[in-house]
């Protein structure tokens, strides 16, 4: 067994070696000439003069193996419905999926947008464009029709590929109405729309552009549609951020160097074998669905399971009973996830058997200490948390036990992941940190490794501008969150470089106060924002969700938890840390991904104008917060 530090320091200071072997681990159909053209910073070209194709490496490169193994499962507990696909079935469904697309006019190079749910036909579609392609942008489902049209104005689709309807606990959310009025909003028109009907709302459909996929399938059932093969470098797909700083980024990615980084991390980050199965519960509208739902999972030969529906419901064993019958090896999450079940009867937990889960894996924001310990002692196997960015489009931070097994820290998302030349940099001077526990900007020197962001949509200057320019005098990969490197080289992320709040000359990172906090037994989650203050500069302010609400409605009780909290961060961080103000609330304001809206948090608190809400989950929340802060 090789050792990590090794193979990591190879991947840096042998990039090329080091690429081109990991090259070796998908399909090429021309081998690439040159394995990481830099010569024009900070845009990198991997694997330059190779061509291959995503859907290849996906589903065609497994016939021969593995034509009747499941690739995919398609579960609903909206529709309490479960399908599952062969690798042979889904070859032949993306097949259809493609004639059908090349029959509505798409070419290499066009845009498809979808605005889909977690249906099977969504993952065909993804899957189809990378065949034939086309460029896929997902947009997740249920968007409002303004969020919607400005993707569709910036993405410039020739077809938009629909459903008649999302679910959500078990209300129907029609998504026509929805996209009819977003195209009508939007000054590109695409010039076709492709409609799966489920049948659960209906769909008014416009002569001309609107076609009903069922009916185009039928006529294309035989469908031999070989893959295009591609530039390494042709861009696969673009995918916009959360959002949750602001104006989301379009994130352009290419083609071969995604599929090279996927397969070496289903290999050394996930230890990964052809015929495992994956369960991972994020959405396809997210990087974590289009990396770990359809394309690593595929690209390692696994099947893969898509899961649509809540994780409490019909109750808060379902994920449970699906990694029991599916034997699923590997799951994804994240931690917004964990603390909803950690909320619910733990029973639940120890109703199914789960002896064929080998690790869950969680990312997306900080996993607190509580959270992983609570899934930890309840699973029984290692917690994995692991760090990265849309932008990134899979981790740059994490244990990579399948090089060498590592022992996981608390509150740390682990190492530099290989290929990643992570540092950590004073932000007035640009500096570099080198010596063990000094807080920094993590940042990552050029060029990124294959996999990453080539540039922003349409927009070279606000890749360069936005990502590359921040931190003087140096042309270096801000990811604008800070964090400290141990001695022994494990990353501890302590918030976004904008969640830094300064009382009275003290900068506090928000992180750590709510890492606190939520050590208390009866706070679920919590986010803390610094809000102006006249006397300190900036104070403190905390939105806590009670686990146990019930009792708390008498203000004397609310008081009482109130102290309680004050205390425990006056006696762990110092009385400095002390939130002025600890509210409670029923729900956190949450993009749609499930990462907490603090920048709209502490524009309300501070009565200003919480600027672009179009990625948030639930106006309810933060209208809450709104009420409590002017009462
Ligand atoms: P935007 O860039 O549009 O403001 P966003 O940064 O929330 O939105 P994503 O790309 O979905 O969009 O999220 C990446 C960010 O999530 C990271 O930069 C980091 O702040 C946070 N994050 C992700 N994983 C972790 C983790 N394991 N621990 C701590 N923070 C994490
Ligand atoms: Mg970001």
């Amino acid at each position: 067994m090789s050792s990590y530090a090794a193979f990591y320091r190879q991947s840096i200071d042998e990039r090329d070696a080091f690429w081109a072997e990991q090259a070796r681990r998908i399909d090429w159909h021309t081998p690439p000439q040159t394995i990481c053209d830099y010569s024009n910073p900070p845009f990198a070209r991997w694997f330059a003069g190779g061509t291959t194709n995503l859907c290849h490496n996906a589903v065609d490169r497994h016939l021969a193996a593995r034509a009747q193994q499941n690739a995919l499962v398609a579960i609903s507990t909206e529709t309490d419905t479960e399908r599952a696909y062969t690798y042979a079935e889904l070859h032949a469904e993306v097949q259809r999926m493609a004639a059908v697309l090349q029959a509505l006019g798409v070419r290499q190079g066009d845009r498809v947008l979808l605005y889909m749910p977690m249906i099977a036909e969504a993952a065909f579609a993804m899957l189809a464009c990378a065949r034939i392609g086309a460029i896929h942008s997902v947009v997740f489902g249920g968007f409002a029709s303004g969020s919607l049209a400005s993707r569709i104005e910036d993405a410039e689709p020739l077809v938009v590929v629909s459903a008649d309807a999302g679910s959500r606990g078990g209300k129907v959310v029609p998504y026509k109405p929805l996209l009819d009025e977003a195209i009508e909003l939007s000054r590109h028109k695409p010039a076709a729309v492709l409609m799966v009907d489920r049948g659960l709302a209906g769909a008014a459909m416009r002569a001309g552009r609107d076609h009903d996929w069922a009916a185009l399938r039928a006529q294309h059932l035989d469908a031999q549609v070989p893959c295009t093969w591609v530039d390494a470098t042709h861009p696969s797909y673009t995918l916009y951020t959360s959002g949750t700083t602001g104006r989301p980024k379009g994130v352009q990615r290419d083609t071969g160097g995604y599929a090279v980084a996927l397969a070496a991390s289903m290999r050394h980050i996930f230890q990964a074998d052809p015929g495992d199965t994956y369960l991972c519960t994020s959405d396809i509208g997210w990087v974590v669905g289009h990396s770990y739902i359809i394309y690593g999972p595929l690209i390692a030969g696994m099947t893969t399971i898509m899961y649509e529906g809540l994780p409490i419901r019909p109750d808060a064993g379902i994920w449970w009973s699906i990694v029991e019958k599916y034997r699923v090896t590997h799951m994804f999450s994240a931690p917004t996830a964990v603390r909803v079940l950690k909320k619910q009867d733990p029973a639940y937990l120890s109703k199914y058997k789960l002896s064929s889960l080998k690790a869950l894996w969680l990312a997306g924001e900080p996993l607190d200490e509580p959270t992983a310990q609570w899934i930890g002692s309840a699973l029984g196997v290692p917690i994995i948390d692991n760090y990265w960015q849309t932008e990134t489009g899979w981790p740059i931070l994490t244990l990579c036990n399948g090089v060498e097994p590592q022992a996981a820290r608390l509150g740390s998302p682990g190492k530099a992941v290989f290929g990643y030349n992570v540092k950590l940099i004073d932000e007035a001077t640009g500096a570099e940190l080198t010596a063990p526990n000094q807080k920094g900007v993590v940042a990552i020197e050029g060029p990124l490794p294959p996999g990453c962001l080539q540039t922003v949509w349409r927009d070279d200057e606000r890749f360069v501008n936005t990502y590359w320019k921040s931190i003087p005098g140096r042309l270096i990969y801000s990811t604008f969150d800070w964090g400290i490197r141990d001695a022994d080289g494990y990353y501890f992320i302590l918030g976004r470089t904008d969640d830094v709040i300064n009382v009275a000359g003290h900068r506090l990172g928000t992180r750590e106060i709510e890492e606190c906090i939520a050590s208390h037994p009866n706070v679920a989650e919590v986010a803390v924002v610094g809000v102006a203050d006249a006397l300190k500069g900036q104070v403190a302010l905390a939105f806590a969700v009670p686990k146990n609400a019930a009792g708390l409605e008498a203000p004397e009780a609310r008081l009482r938890l109130e102290g309680e909290v004050m205390k425990l961060v006056d006696a762990r961080l110092g009385a400095v840390a002390r939130p002025a103000r600890v509210h409670f609330v029923s729900a956190l304001p949450k993009t749609r991904s499930g990462k907490v809206l603090r920048r709209a948090l502490q524009a309300v608190a501070e009565r200003r104008d919480p600027g672009d809400l179009t990625t948030m989950e639930d106006p309810a929340a933060l209208a809450q917060v709104k009420a409590l802060v002017t009462e």
